[in-house]
């Protein structure tokens, strides 16, 4: 059954064209060497510091790094072709470390994320990679592909239980499992692109709302700490924390080597 799931992961990666499929920006690319370089300097330790805070402290500051991320954010939106430039970021009093959009457009900021955030940079790192998802479009590309991965996932499992000579209620079993198994591919297969593009247009975000790219990097820095893999498997929604860290090293200088502060179009 398990080489049957690796199967259809493969089928479906291919029929989904999810695999390094390219974004709405080109994204730095990091080599398994770069990768490993940037673990063996992680710092793994247990005891990240934290830095409570109160939620009308959080409150305040995520409106005003919000205003001042927004002001001269356009020229990305126009760029990346999305007509809804708005953004709409609130706080959330749990300890989930956790920050998300939403399908409205709302940008949601855990209390547990943020007090493992030093400075106002790293927040507005924060910020800024939910805005990216956004101006991408992620959302609503995930939910499609979901669906359609989805689908897929049913017929071929559906599929292998007919060509099995399994009875109607394991063919049953098995469509639905597949159904499943193609949401998930459908959106994991492009989160970990989303995510590196995310984490670009963030970075362009930071520089034009004139924060500081060095100190807003602290965030990827903590977040290597949290996930000491060298690189993300395939079954992993999100690229691995030294990837990361050294991604954002090279949008940093590309973001400075920019003369207008515009990530560069993928494709044609
Ligand atoms: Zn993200």
């Amino acid at each position: 059954m398990r080489a049957l799931h690796v199967a259809c992961a493969l089928a479906l990666c291919w029929l989904l064209q999810g695999c390094g499929t390219a974004g709405t920006f080109v994204v730095p690319q990091v080599s398994y060497q770069e990768a490993l370089m940037a673990a063996d300097k992680v710092d793994a330790d247990p005891n990240l510091p934290e830095f409570h805070r109160s939620a009308a402290f959080y409150k305040d500051a995520i409106q005003k790094i919000g205003a001042e991320l927004t002001w001269d954010v356009d020229p990305i939106c126009a760029r990346a072709k999305t007509t809804d430039c708005h953004f709409r970021f609130h706080y959330v009093g749990d300890d989930e470390v956790n920050a998300y959009t939403d399908e409205n457009g709302d940008i949601w900021l855990h209390r547990g994320m943020l007090d493992y955030l030093e400075s106002d940079d790293e927040i507005a790192a924060v910020m800024a990679h939910e805005m990216g998802h956004q101006i991408a479009g992620h959302v609503s590309a995930t939910r499609n592909r979901a669906i359609l991965g989805m689908l897929i996932g049913g017929l071929l499992m559906g599929g292998a239980a007919v060509a099995g000579n399994t009875t109607q209620d394991e063919a049953d079993a098995m469509s639905a499992e597949g159904m499943y198994l193609g949401a998930q591919v459908g959106i994991l297969s492009f989160s970990k692109e989303q995510e590196r593009e995310a984490d670009l247009i963030g970075a362009y975000v930071v520089a034009r709302a004139g924060f500081d790219l060095d100190r807003a990097g602290g965030l990827y820095d903590v977040l290597a700490k949290m996930d000491d893999q060298v690189v993300a498997r395939w079954n992993n929604d999100h690229p691995a924390g030294p990837e990361r860290v050294v991604a954002w090293h090279k949008a940093v200088a590309e973001v400075r080597a920019s003369g207008d502060q515009l990530p560069t179009l993928a494709g044609p």
